[in-house]
């Protein structure tokens, strides 16, 4: 307890926060509003991405002829992305999504992706796949309304349980290190407990079904080593972007009724209208020739000002691009000493891999710290090749000081990088039809008719992402059968770009 202490004063006060992920600190500081860069050519290596053998598709499609037209043209490889490949391949297969415009009946899909394949936030982030239970329930209620606010949880169950599904289901689970271990919120005060239960109650109090282990310090002593408080609630950790490859592979599979492409190291660097007589509505842009589409999904978090520049700056329509760090460590204990779940704590997030042998010692994926870079705290950042030396300070004193004799003081991480995310002002996701709310003809306006986007998850997309492109697929599956799309009941409707500007 006196060695965290000590942490504690070390660290900004704000760290006193119970606030899982860096969720909006010093959002209101930034006041930059241009466009995002497109990402960085030359990344940090993140152990997702560069152990050995880790991205079989990472150069995929980068060389030889690039596809010229496609029914959906999706910009970004990661798992929004690949998500909406999976979920229009699945619609095709059940005869929800229309096949009636490519030839012999076959829809031609194409993924175009900057880097190699799943190099953005998913290839870069802290593989924490934990739905919300009840975290931040009464600022979601005040924000969004009671119905919306529960609907935000419902689509994190249901994004987080479908995806631990499919993997199970398909039988590559393991193969994706699946892990279903639950997660911990680390408390360190009687007050922010007290902020913990508060939203806990409220949560109840609006009909949820919660599950949650409270812990009172020498629980959490005496079980895990840390001389704190804690809630723990479901919650599971992956390898991201082995999950995103299986999931593409399927979406493959699915039916020969999709033809799915994918070309990486091929940026977009525009979106143009084609001439109202073309097959095509829009012509992509790349160093490697032009792409005609039909659709185009921005799949491109916090990447998506550069094509569409309505979107940048730190207003309601906004999304801010934000750099995140993380690194592997080796711990100093068995995985039996440190449990698989997934940990979070007002500085960051944690969890051990699986690892073979019982009596080794894990490395452990950890991330976070970014307030301690000061402001603006990493916002309006989209260079990832480099790691912020005041960051990787706070992480590598982190778990040593949290769980004494678990983790060695001094050690090294054995890797560290960096990735972007997409912050937006209410912290949530863009997700439908991309407008521009700020053009004088409104939201009604057909300057972007046929272009989609689910993107600004805001440093929590594991649990988002899939339902999000689920959503999106189907609202262009409504638009080519020339029906009304329906939301799913856990779709919250803040989360659509028709209402955003009207929300603050
Ligand atoms: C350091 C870090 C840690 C994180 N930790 C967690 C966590 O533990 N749990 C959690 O839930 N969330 C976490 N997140 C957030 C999570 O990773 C993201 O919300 C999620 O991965 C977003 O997925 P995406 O597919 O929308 O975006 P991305 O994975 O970023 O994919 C977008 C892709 O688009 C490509 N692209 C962009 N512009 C263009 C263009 N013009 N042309 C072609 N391609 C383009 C990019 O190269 C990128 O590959 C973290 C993020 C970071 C950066």
């Amino acid at each position: 307890m006196a060695r965290f202490r000590v942490l504690l004063t070390l660290l900004p006060v704000a760290y006193a926060l119970s606030v899982p992920f860096p969720y909006d600190s010093g959002q209101a500081i930034f006041t930059g509003n241009q466009p995002a860069d497109l990402p960085h050519p030359d990344p940090t290596h993140s152990f997702w991405t560069h152990s050995p053998g880790a991205n079989p598709l990472a150069g995929e499609g980068s060389t030889g002829e690039l596809t010229d037209n496609a029914d959906v043209c999706i910009i970004g490889s990661g798992i929004t992305g690949v998500s909406a490949a999976y979920h229009l391949a699945n619609s095709i297969q059940h005869g929800t999504f229309p096949v009636a415009q490519g030839t012999n009946q076959v829809l031609r899909a194409v993924i175009l992706e900057a880097r190699d394949f799943c190099s953005g936030a998913t290839g870069r982030n802290g593989g924490n796949l934990t739905p919300y239970e009840f975290s931040r329930f009464r600022k979601q209620e005040a924000l969004f309304g009671r119905e919306a606010a529960l609907r935000l949880y419902a689509l994190e169950r249901y994004s987080a349980s479908e995806m631990a599904r499919i993997a199970r289901t398909a039988g590559w689970a393991d193969a994706v290190d699946l892990v279903e271990g639950g997660h911990m919120d680390v408390l360190f005060t009687e007050e922010v407990l007290q902020e913990a239960k508060a939203d806990f109650e409220a949560a109840v109090a609006a009909g949820k079904t919660l599950n949650v282990t409270w812990l009172d310090r020498d629980e959490m002593n005496s079980t895990y080593g840390t001389h704190n408080l804690g809630a723990r609630t479901p919650g599971y950790n992956v390898w991201p972007l082995k999950f995103v490859t299986q999931l593409f592979k399927q979406a493959r599979k699915v039916t020969p009724a999709l033809d799915l492409r994918l070309h990486t190291r091929t940026p977009v660097t525009r979106v143009s209208p084609l001439a109202a007589a073309s097959l095509r509505r829009w012509e992509l842009t790349t160093p490697r020739g032009a792409v005609q589409c039909s659709y185009v999904l921005h799949a491109t978090n916090g990447y998506a000002s550069h094509l569409l520049p309505h979107m940048a700056g730190s207003g309601p329509t906004g999304i801010i691009p934000v750099r995140g760090q993380v690194m592997a460590m080796r711990a100093n204990a068995p995985l039996d000493a440190l449990s698989k779940i997934s940990w979070a704590d007002s500085v960051g997030y944690w969890f051990p891999r699986p690892v073979a042998d019982a009596e080794a010692h894990p490395l452990v994926i950890l991330g976070g710290a970014r307030e301690s870079a000061g402001s603006p705290f990493e916002m309006g950042v989209t260079d990832d090749s480099v790691v912020n030396a005041t960051v990787g300070g706070v992480l590598r004193a982190l778990l040593p000081t949290l769980f004494p004799g678990l983790y060695a003081p001094g050690r090294e991480p054995e890797a560290e990088w960096t990735g972007i995310m997409g912050y937006t002002a209410l912290g949530i996701p863009f997700v439908g039809p991309v407008l521009d709310t700020s053009d004088a003809e409104g939201e009604d306006s057909d300057a972007y008719k046929g272009q989609f986007i689910a993107a600004g998850y805001h440093g929590h997309g594991m649990p988002r992402t899939f339902a999000c492109a689920e959503v999106v697929v189907q609202m262009i599956a409504a638009e080519l059968s020339d029906r009304e799309w329906v939301a799913p009941a856990w779709f919250p409707r803040p989360f659509l770009t028709s209402v955003r500007d009207k929300l603050e």
